[in-house]
């Protein structure tokens, strides 16, 4: 009999990217010639965790206290401006007074504490039906369950249809609606919303809230800066967010662990934009509460580490030069392994940029053992199979899709 209390007798993590990634470490370090297609880092043509140097810079211009010193639970004055000023980038004047910042663990600890603090207990958390898996555990971990939209439509678009029906029905049933969207660059599929279903997504919020129901839009962004289409595009949308309805807000989930690749470093934010007041008041008190209880405060070396990068002309020019670097490096892997699939008539799940590629596959833990054999680890998650183009070379995309499609076939 386990003494687990009863809520905790089925936790298990059930995710399997950390374990197959680590199985592909420990073989590639035998091994290698493994190709490793596994955990979403980023790591450049010669098989090294990319780091960037104008972030390795300002970790050097850091003093003690900088680095180790406790920090306050919601993060420090710098660590909100820079944030501000990365996420709203021109128009930060006009955004300043209207949003706040709470520091968190990464995205995961922003993702966390907005479904504990936006939904009841018993409530389900609106997810898309090809997702980042861990959204279900971090809503079972604050006593929330989850019902899934359909990412895509027949179209292969963004599914504003189903997204509005399954919407109504959660404001039916528990009076609010929490949704999560990831966007752009989707984990897993490299998914792109595009202007008008944004505009879509937004005009159902408004809709929604007219009555004064909650409806909270949990953006998840962890993947904004690696948009082949750079600032201007990824950011248009998240200047909507100023004419939400009093009752409506959105939060973004900003990850360190992507943009500036701190990824152990553990470094993250909770951005919410309301234009009512009270609004950002709740929010500040509650997350502070919630980040007070289960993590005290984020690291004081993630913050400052962004609050340099962003800050500091000097450091913030150099690391967006190496921010496109890497962005265009990422552009040219996606694009080779596209067009490998469509010469070798492999399928993928609509796709755009970013960290992963999709396949729909029926039976992908015998994809994954075939492609074993062949030296090349990738992620079997439901009815697809996730590629991690960030972490192989360009030479490596052009060959898989040859071998993935050969696993298909012969399974
Ligand atoms: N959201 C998505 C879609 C992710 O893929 C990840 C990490 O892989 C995260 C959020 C959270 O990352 P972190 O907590 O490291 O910032």
């Amino acid at each position: 009999m386990s003494i687990l209390a009863k809520r905790s007798l089925i936790k298990e993590d059930k995710s399997n990217i950390i374990t197959l990634g680590q199985i592909a470490k420990e073989m590639k370090k035998k091994d290698p010639e493994i190709v490793n297609a596994t955990i979403g880092m980023l790591y450049d043509e010669d098989g090294k965790l990319l780091t960037f140097k104008s972030v390795d810079k300002a970790l050097l211009s850091l003093n003690a206290d900088e680095k180790y010193a406790y920090a306050s639970t919601p993060g420090s004055k710098d660590y909100h401006e820079a944030l501000k000023k990365w996420v709203f980038r021109e128009k930060y004047d006009e955004f300043k007074d209207i949003s706040s910042v709470m520091a968190t663990p990464g995205g995961t600890g922003a993702l966390s504490n907005t479904i504990a603090n936006y939904l009841n207990d018993g409530d389900n958390v609106l997810v898309p039906n090809y997702m980042w898996g861990n959204y279900k555990q971090v809503a079972y971990e604050n006593n929330v369950g989850f019902e899934t939209y359909n990412l895509f439509n027949e179209d292969g678009r963004f599914d504003l249809k189903d997204v509005k029906e399954k919407m109504l029905k959660l404001k039916e049933t528990q009076k609010r609606v929490l949704i999560i969207v990831n966007d752009p660059c989707q984990n897993p599929t490299g998914f792109i919303m595009n202007d008008s279903e944004w505009e879509g997504l937004i005009d159902i919020i408004q809709e929604l809230s007219m009555d004064n129901t909650p409806i909270i839009l949990l953006h998840d962004m962890a993947y904004i800066d690696y948009d082949y289409r750079g600032f201007e595009a990824t950011r248009k949308n998240i200047y909507r967010y100023k004419d939400l309805n009093p009752s409506a807000i959105s939060i973004m989930a900003f990850s360190g662990s992507k943009t500036m690749a701190l990824y152990g470093i553990r470094i993250g934010a909770q951005i919410c934009v309301s234009s009512n007041k009270d609004n950002l008041y709740d929010f500040d008190r509650a997350n502070k509460f919630s980040s007070r209880s289960k993590w005290s405060n984020s690291t004081q070396l993630g913050m400052n580490l962004i609050s340099k990068v962003v800050l500091n002309d000097e450091f913030r020019k150099s690391f967006e030069e190496e921010l496109e670097t890497s962005r265009n490096m990422l552009r040219d892997r996606a694009f080779a392994f596209i067009e490998e699939s469509k010469k070798v008539g492999l399928k993928t799940l609509p796709f755009e940029c970013g960290f992963f590629i999709t396949i729909p596959c029926d039976n992908p833990t015998k994809a994954y053992e075939y492609l074993v054999n062949k030296k090349i680890h990738i992620i079997p998650m439901g009815n697809v199979l996730r590629v991690t183009i960030s972490a192989i070379s360009l030479r490596e995309c052009k060959m898989l899709p040859k071998f993935i499609k050969e696993a298909i076939d012969n399974i």
